[in-house]
């Protein structure tokens, strides 16, 4: 049966990893609750690679994440979202995987203070490397607070993109688990999340490979993430996104 939604005054809580992933992700959610939801972004978008900054014409890491805040804030006023439902995490992108135990004491210390009825993040499907870490980190924060007694969220997550045959594939998840919910937007929501996307000039080329409508997610399965999540090579490994699953596995082990 599939999850109710059905829910007048739930907080929910987004946890994600990169401006953009949110609109992608939860597009249903920041359209048609945008009062309930509270965004928590565990990277700050910017890398240390520059490559990434140069291609985008910024001088620094520092002057490309703040150009990637800057668009973040334009793209949530298009869903009536202020500046203090939203936060950024001082961590880089792709680093989220060397900072586990941090993410965890965050989104721990979120989860305690906003008490959502509902968390959204990533699936974990080795699409890139801080998807999976945010994935990793939301499930070990939901499993603290239950160790403490505390009421868990309902953790969700929304599709993303992941290898399949060596390709890049969006829009569904890896494998099957929970029952998928779809949610397909109307065109006036289609045009909403379409005027937030396009605030996102750095990520034009990237966010168009992703499809408008619907959104899908689920109830989140509990992940084993000591198990390279399908067989073959990840989709961060074909990008050689730096790590392997490996690496990942090493940083998911110690964290724990
Ligand atoms: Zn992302």
């Amino acid at each position: 049966m599939p999850p109710s939604s059905s829910r007048a005054q739930d907080e929910t809580l987004i946890v994600v990893a990169h401006p953009d992933d949110e609109t992608l992700g939860c597009a249903h959610e920041l359209i048609r609750h945008s009062a309930l939801c509270h965004i928590l972004h565990t990277t700050d978008g910017g890398p240390f690679e520059s490559r990434f900054w140069r291609q985008a014409g910024a001088a620094t890491r520092e002057e490309y994440a703040a150009r990637r805040k800057a668009e973040l804030y334009a793209a949530m006023r298009v869903f009536g979202l202020s500046g203090a439902q939203l936060e950024m995490l001082p961590v880089a992108d792709r680093e989220a995987p060397r900072n586990l135990p941090r993410l965890i004491a965050e989104i721990t210390a979120r989860l305690r203070a906003l008490q959502p009825a509902i968390v959204y993040t990533h699936p974990f499907e080795g699409g890139h490397p801080d998807h999976d870490a945010t994935a990793f980190a939301v499930q070990h924060a939901c499993a603290s607070l239950d160790a403490e007694g505390l009421p868990m969220p309902e953790r969700r997550e929304f599709t993303g993109y992941h290898a399949r045959n060596g390709e890049f594939h969006a829009g569904d998840f890896l494998w099957e688990a929970n029952a998928i919910v779809e949610t397909p937007l109307e065109p006036g929501e289609q045009a909403r999340k379409l005027a937030a996307l396009d605030c996102y000039h750095s990520q034009q080329r990237v966010i168009a490979r992703f499809a408008l409508s619907p959104q899908r997610w689920r109830i989140a399965p509990v992940y084993d993430f000591a198990h390279r999540p399908h067989a073959g090579p990840l989709y961060c490994e074909i990008r050689e996104m730096g790590y392997r699953f490996e690496d990942f596995a090493a940083l998911a082990a110690a964290a724990r």
